[in-house]
This record gives C-alpha cells, structure tokens and sequence, in this order.
C-alpha cells in the first residue's frame, strides 16, 4: 500500500464511523510552548481542557508533526523521523474506551480489499497500564484489558507497563489518563522474542490509544503526579505514525524506505556513487539526509526559514546536518538543487501548499546551502592553521577552544571537525569541547531565566500555570540543540 493509501484508508474508516475529517494544522502553532506540532491532538487541546467546546463530537486527521527530540535517533533506529505525519482519531466526550480499541482492532485487522489495513491479528501486541504503578490505578487499566481481551488479543500478548509508557499527561494539571499501545512484530530475524517490553525493534510501535479519562491536580513529572477526579466527559486522542505503518505495509526496514522518502536516498547514494546496504555508516548518512531533506522541505512550506532563534534554528541545523551528512559521504558540491526538487514530487501529491510554495522555500533552501558552504570554507582554513600549528608543536591533539569556536562561530558540527583533523593525522580535545558547550548552554539557560525573572524551572511551570498554559516543552527541546 501506498503511503498515499494508507492515509485515505485511516481517514475514510472513521469518516465512515462517524468521524468529521478535519484538515493538518500547520507544523508552526500559535502556542507559544510548543517549537512545532509533535501530535496529532495539538491543534485540538483546547477541547480537551474544556476551554473550548468542539464543533464535532468525533473528528480524525492526518496531522504534520516535527519531533526535534528524536533527532540523533533518525537514521539510527528504524523507526524515528523528525518530520512524520500522525494519523489520529478523536472523541470529544463521545465514545470511549471499548469503542476506541474495537475501531482500533476493526482498522488493523480488517484486509485491505474491505477497507482495513489487513495486518495478521497474529502479529498484533498491545500494552497497558500495569498494576500497582499508580495508587488510583492499583489493579492497572483491567478495563483495557479486558476490552482487548473481547475483540481476540491473546492474554499472553497484552503487556502491563508503567506510568512512563502508559499514562498520558500534558506536563501540567488539566487531562489525562492511561493509555495502550499497539505494536506489530516484524519477526525473529528483527530481535528478541518478548513482546515490546523486552525489544522496541522488533516489536514496532504504531499506534497509541489515549483514554483521557481524569483530572490530574499536580504533575511533578511523567510519572509522578496526583490524580484529583474522574472527568466528567471523556476523550479518546489517538495517534498512529503514518510512515510506521507505511514501512511494514511496503515490506521495508525502515521507514526511510517507503515510497515518500526512498527516492531521496537513492539520489543522494547516486550523487555520492554509493550503493545504499553496503556500509552501515554510510546507509546511516544516507538516511539522516533524505529525512532532514523532507524535514526541512515541510518546515519551510510552513513559512519558518533559517535563522538563529528556536524554530529558525531548527531548520538551519537540519538544512545543514543534511548538507554535512553529504560532505561525510565525500560530496561537497551543492546537493539540495538535487535533492529537494525530488522531496517536493513525492509531498506535493498529498500537501499541495508544497507546491504553491515551492519558488520561496527553494529558493531560501539553496541560498543556506550556499551560506553554509562559505561558512565551511572559513571554518576550514581556521582549522588548517590550528592542525598546522599543533603538528608544529610535535602534538597530535586540536585543544577544546578551538573546537568550539569552530562550532560556535563557524557552525561546524564536532563530528566534522573530528573527521577533518582526522584527515591531518590529529585528534580533537572532545572532552574540553563538551564542557565548553555545557558552560555555553548554562549560561544561555540562566539569560532565558534572567530574562523572564525566573530563577528556577518550578517557577516557570508556575508562571505557565498562572498563564493557563498547558504544555512546556520549550526549554527541554531548545535544550537540546546542542550542535548543528
Ligand atoms: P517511540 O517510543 O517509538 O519513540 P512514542 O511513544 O514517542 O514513539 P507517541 O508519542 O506515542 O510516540 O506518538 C504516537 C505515534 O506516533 C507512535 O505510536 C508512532 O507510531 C508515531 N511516532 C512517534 N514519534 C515518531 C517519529 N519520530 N517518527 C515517526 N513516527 C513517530
Ligand atoms: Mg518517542
Ligand atoms: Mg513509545
Ligand atoms: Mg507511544
């Protein structure tokens, strides 16, 4: 199945339940917590606090999302995208729990020539809240299991698991509840028998089942927070990675090989005259550029450009790493006017604002191709002179400072200092780099704080929560944005 399919699939099952079809959001979203829309129920939270009563009491969607936390896990895992799109079904207070997991079950199980997605009931796993993590919850979600239990999952593949993984909440009081996972085993020859808890690999994530059921009072974190009553009116918000499903249906590894981002990869092995499956190191740049590349292609559709401050950052770091990942597979010349044409083909048939943009977004993505280049050929000549001057010495090591001027004012990623001292024989002080990046991010951390007069995180949530703010996942997200 197409991914184009599976999309139309997901939607016209609930379409045809009920359900009212409502459009993606754009990634950039006016709550100012968020760097970009990470879920499908963003665009629909203030239904779920009950600030606001919704137009529909069912709805389902096929929302764009950008996850800058999975970063460092693209290419690296099979499963993480930066950019990937979530499929989602929703009830404001409507049905619930049982009617949630049997459209759940009817979806996946039902073949394809019926409507369904036809994956072999044989295969399917699912979690639950396990007992005894939460004092309001002592038996666990038995609920769940029960419901899953009616529609034909065997006991032995229905896993209890903890706060962390199955009860969802928003960081902040307001919603929440428990929810259950569906995961998909792809087969001994992908890891450790078990179920998901003993191999994410193997076991396959793809969907999750929120059952927003409670009113919680006080989140200390994830897992510790105190639950004050049930709703009054029940949600269900469900998310299913759309590329997930994409990969398993087209019988590939990995979700950079379905048909919305293979044909990126293999440009970028061809302009690198590299065959994709025979270095691992390789294959793994290869997939970190035709993600950032789609990343990238769908950020900018949505109006961010590249700069230095949170969203345009982001991008900036994305639009380079693929640049970067390119020159580590030898090629320096510019590769996005290769690239980035192909990524619009493939998104355009399913975003048509890909299209109407594309003369700007092009443009602006080209142009830091070229802004980076020089940047290189700056950063490069800087650290010509450094290798010249150490090897003059008789070391054989580049110092932290250097490095990290190389990073901070060139924009060079650490692994591309590495590799070219690397080439000159030398090795590179990482570990006085990595204080001088930690040093730098306290200090930037303690300029945010200084500048809204906050001393302490509990302070902010405390602001936030004056505010009425639900989500806060600015400073843990910029956090992260340690290097290009
Ligand atoms: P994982 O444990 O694999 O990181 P998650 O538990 O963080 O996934 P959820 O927050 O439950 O994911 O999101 C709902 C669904 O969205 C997941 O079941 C998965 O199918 C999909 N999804 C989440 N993150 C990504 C990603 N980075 N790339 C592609 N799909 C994703
Ligand atoms: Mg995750
Ligand atoms: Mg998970
Ligand atoms: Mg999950």
């Amino acid at each position: 199945m197409k991914t184009a399919d599976i999309r139309r699939t997901f939607l016209d099952f609930y379409v045809r339940n009920g359900h009212s079809e409502v459009p993606s959001a754009p990634l950039v979203h006016p709550d100012p917590t968020l760097l970009f829309v990470n879920a499908g129920m963003v665009p629909f939270k203030p239904f779920f606090t009950g600030e606001e009563t919704a137009p529909w009491e069912r709805a389902t969607s096929s929302q764009k999302c950008v996850r800058t936390l999975d970063i460092e896990e693209v290419g690296k895992t099979t499963r993480h995208g930066t950019f990937f799109q979530m499929l989602g079904n929703f009830s404001f207070g409507d049905y619930f729990k049982e009617q949630a997991i049997r459209f759940a079950h009817e979806l996946i199980t039902t073949g394809q020539d019926e409507g369904g997605l036809g994956f072999d009931p044989a295969d399917i796993w699912v979690t639950v809240l396990g007992p005894g993590h939460h004092p309001d919850f002592p038996d666990g979600d038995t609920e769940a299991i029960r419901y899953w239990q009616q529609v034909g999952v065997p006991t032995e593949r229905i896993q209890g698991r903890g706060l962390e993984d199955n009860f969802w909440n928003m960081g902040v009081p307001g919603p929440g509840g428990p929810c259950s996972e569906i995961y998909i085993d792809r087969g001994p020859e992908y890891g450790v028998d078990g179920g998901p808890a003993a191999d994410e690999d193997r076991f396959l994530e793809i969907w999750n089942l929120v059952f927003m059921s409670e009113e919680l009072s006080a989140v200390r974190s994830k897992a510790d927070f105190d639950i004050a009553h049930p709703l009054p009116r029940k949600n269900i918000d469900t998310g299913m990675g759309l590329e997930r499903v994409a990969y398993l249906l087209q019988g590939v590894d990995n979700m950079y090989e379905i048909d919305e981002i293979f044909p990126v990869l293999d440009a970028a092995a061809d302009l690198a005259g590299k065959n994709y499956g025979d270095n691992h190191d390789d294959d793994v740049q290869l997939r970190v550029v035709a993600d950032h590349v789609r990343s990238s292609l769908m950020l900018l559709t949505d109006g961010v450009r590249p700069g230095n401050e949170a969203r345009e950052y982001v991008l900036r770091r994305l639009l380079r790493r693929a640049v970067r990942a390119m020159r580590l597979l030898g090629v320096s010349q510019p590769v996005l006017p290769t690239l980035l044409p192909i990524s619009k083909e493939l998104m355009g048939a399913s975003w048509p604002e890909v299209l109407e943009n594309w003369e700007s977004t092009s443009a602006a993505a080209y142009a830091e191709e070229e802004a980076f280049a020089r940047t290189l050929a700056a950063g490069t000549q800087i650290l010509n002179t450094e290798a010249a001057k150490v090897k003059a010495s008789g070391a054989d090591t580049i110092a932290g400072g250097p490095a990290f001027q190389l990073h901070d004012t060139y924009g060079f990623p650490i692994d591309l200092t590495l590799e070219m001292a690397a080439e000159q024989g030398l090795k590179v002080d990482t570990a006085a780099f990595r204080s001088l990046m930690t040093e730098q991010r306290d200090r930037a951390k303690a300029d945010a704080r200084a500048k809204k007069g906050l001393t302490t995180s509990t302070e902010a949530y405390r602001l936030l929560r004056a505010d009425g703010e639900s989500f806060f996942t600015g400073y843990s997200e910029l956090a992260e944005e340690t290097s290009i």
